[in-house]
């Protein structure tokens, strides 16, 4: 068996109780996640994106990855189908890292657009 919060192999469905404890307190997190407030938070990012375009195109495009980026760092949760083939932890830093890659390549857009 493996275990579901770090994916190493043991026993039981959990390794020890820390990781018992961090799947809880995950579970716990998602389900008090509306799915209907990370679709709104996207849908803002999308109208945000779109009436900036017009101004600034590639401003737009920034804020796009930046708000995307942002709404990820909020809600890193993947779906439970997820969750079956890759351990919560490695969910936590794959969608962090999407995040945080996210979120730079807008800085980075938006950095470049206001130097240049
Ligand atoms: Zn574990």
């Amino acid at each position: 068996m493996k275990c579901r919060y770090c994916g190493k192999t043991c026993s039981a469905s959990y390794c020890n109780e820390i990781c018992s404890a961090k799947a809880e307190q995950y579970d716990r997190k998602v389900s008090k996640v509306k799915v209907s407030t990370f679709f709104i938070l996207i849908l803002v990012d999308i109208l945000v994106t779109l009436i900036t375009i017009i101004f600034a195109p590639y401003i737009g495009i920034g804020i796009m990855f930046m708000g995307f980026g942002l709404i990820l760092l909020f809600f890193p949760y993947v779906t439970e189908e997820t969750l079956t083939v890759m351990s919560i932890r490695s969910s936590l830093i794959l969608m962090r890292t999407v995040s945080l890659v996210s979120i730079s390549v807008g800085a980075i857009i938006i950095g470049w657009n206001l130097l240049t």
